[in-house]
């Protein structure tokens, strides 16, 4: 589909609207000078065109969009001194209703479309907007529903807290990421960066990748007592942490404690996300080495369902890795569960959140599929349809109940790509919020990575200035160029030195 563009270049924000309706659509751009040539490039096929001019002494902001021979076209008046970010946002808002109306769709998150929106609020709240003054800006400037505003609100409220605790602690204090890119088999929805450690090749490449990582922990923890950096969390992830042995596992919390100063810690997670990994002796070991809070996550309490996603366990076998995790002594326990997994049914799915409230966790992250492989947005005929996608419906139950029972939003983010622009959320108990979750999502912290995939974010906090170092993505790279990229982390150094 063709996005046009007349005296603006606002690709960046009507690219990101045009997602919520047509996700998967690849776009091409024009930008004209000539307005002439703008309306010939518009009119012929599938378009969108976004227009800004100065008429009568006023500033213009029009859209016209044809789809499958269908027109809807749009138009609004401005003083002409307006600035860039509000015509950005008002140029946004009329292409969402152009698109509204052509398709019949509405997203609940307006044209919020960013990944945390959260953030929108604690902007709006340091500028002493209170509760209502928040969601009437959320609605009148984002077209955000009532709804979404109360859950952005509840988050934030969360947050609070334990946001100031962190800015008490200071630019020095960071959180840690150790990477464990390994998990026993592959799920078939994963989109992350994790290799199964079932063939030989994989198997070969883990005792290498450990020594590689003891080594980064070591060379990034003399780096981080040099410059006085203080740890206030710590998270293993992946893959799956727990696909290495007790004896692996403890090999490295050895060297972070080691290395690092974790003596003012607020958290320490491992995930052991999949319940096939757990057994008394790897959990025994983790809680020994002062890791405070795990995650098991079940997905789905759908038999089913899990075979649909090559999950390779069983709901009994969740039930056994949450006991065990118990028994070790975990007072704090997430488990993950997922909206939208293909064959999960409203039934099916309000089954999983209510086994889940019954067994009781401190923390239940909500996730939605992306959806691409949830939904179908079709066009045919001229006609754009979106076909039945229970991720919404799903992710409604799970709010409300979740909140009836005690639980709290304590994070949230949103993926891209989705046509209802839904959320993912964790729940938690009040005190069992996670901390390294919070402060990775509100981006108010440096997080200091090591392993494959690990991508260090240094933050200047008084600025907000994010600048990252990214490690290789693949153990075999990571193993391969360790020594080149070890050198990376010498940035670390270079960015608080220039802080002085
Ligand atoms: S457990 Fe998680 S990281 Fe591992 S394959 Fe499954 S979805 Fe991917």
């Amino acid at each position: 589909m063709r996005l046009i563009y007349f005296g603006n270049d606002y690709k960046y924000d009507t690219e990101a609207v045009m997602k919520l309706f047509y996700p998967a659509e690849k776009f091409e751009f024009f930008y004209c000078d000539d307005r002439a040539e703008a309306l010939s490039l518009c009119g012929d096929g599938d378009c969108a065109l976004m227009e800004k001019y100065l008429s009568g002494g006023m500033l213009t902001l029009a859209v016209t969009v044809h789809i499958g021979g269908s027109e809807e076209s749009r138009s609004e008046e401005y003083p002409a001194d307006t600035g860039d970010d509000l015509c950005k946002m008002e140029l946004s808002k009329i292409l969402y209703s152009c698109l509204s109306k052509l398709t019949g769709i509405s997203s609940q998150w307006g044209v919020l479309t960013g990944v945390r929106p959260v953030k929108q609020v604690h902007k709006l709240t340091e500028k002493g907007l209170g509760r209502e003054d928040v969601f009437k800006a959320l609605r009148e400037d984002f077209l955000v529903s009532d709804a979404k505003c109360r859950i952005a609100w509840e988050t934030a409220e969360t947050q609070r807290p334990l946001l100031e605790e962190t800015a008490r602690r200071g630019a020095k204090s960071f959180g840690l990421y150790v990477s464990v890119p390994f998990c026993p088999t592959r799920c078939s929805y994963c989109s992350f960066i994790s290799m199964s450690a079932q063939g030989d090749a994989i198997k070969k490449l883990i005792p290498p990748y450990i020594e590689n990582l003891c080594d980064e922990i070591r060379y990034t923890g003399r780096i981080a007592r040099e410059l006085g950096l203080t740890a206030d969390s710590v998270y293993f992830g992946g893959g799956t942490p727990t696909t290495l042995s007790a004896a692996q596992l403890t090999r490295i919390m050895t060297t972070l404690e080691e290395s690092f100063d974790l003596s003012k810690i607020r958290e320490y997670t491992i995930e052991a996300g999949r319940p096939d990994t757990v057994t008394a002796e790897k959990l025994g070991a983790i809680r020994e080495k002062g890791c405070t809070r795990v995650s098991i996550n079940p997905q789905t309490l759908s038999e089913d369902v899990l075979k649909n996603i090559g999950r390779s366990h069983s709901t009994e076998q969740f039930f056994d890795a949450f006991r065990i995790a118990r028994e070790a002594g975990f007072r704090t326990i997430n488990t993950d569960i997922i909206a939208g997994l293909p064959g999960d049914t409203i039934e099916s799915f309000r089954a999983t959140i209510d086994g889940l409230i019954e067994l009781s966790p401190e923390n239940i992250t909500v996730h939605t599929l992306s959806v691409k492989r949830s939904s179908n947005l079709n066009m045919e005929g001229g006609k754009s349809e979106v076909f039945e996608n229970p991720a919404s419906e799903m992710v409604e139950y799970a709010n409300e109940k979740l909140s009836a029972a005690g639980y709290r939003p304590y994070y949230l983010y949103r993926q891209k790509n989705m046509v209802d622009n839904l959320e993912n959320i964790g729940w938690a108990k009040a005190g069992h919020e996670s901390v390294y979750n919070i402060c990775i999502m509100e981006e108010v912290q440096t997080i200091l990575a090591m392993g494959a995939v690990g991508s260090t974010k240094l933050m200047d906090t008084e600025d907000g200035r994010l600048e990252r170092i990214f490690n290789y993505k693949y153990p075999q790279d990571y193993n391969n160029n360790f020594q080149l990229m070890l050198k990376r982390k010498d940035r670390i150094r270079e960015f608080y030195a220039e802080k002085e």
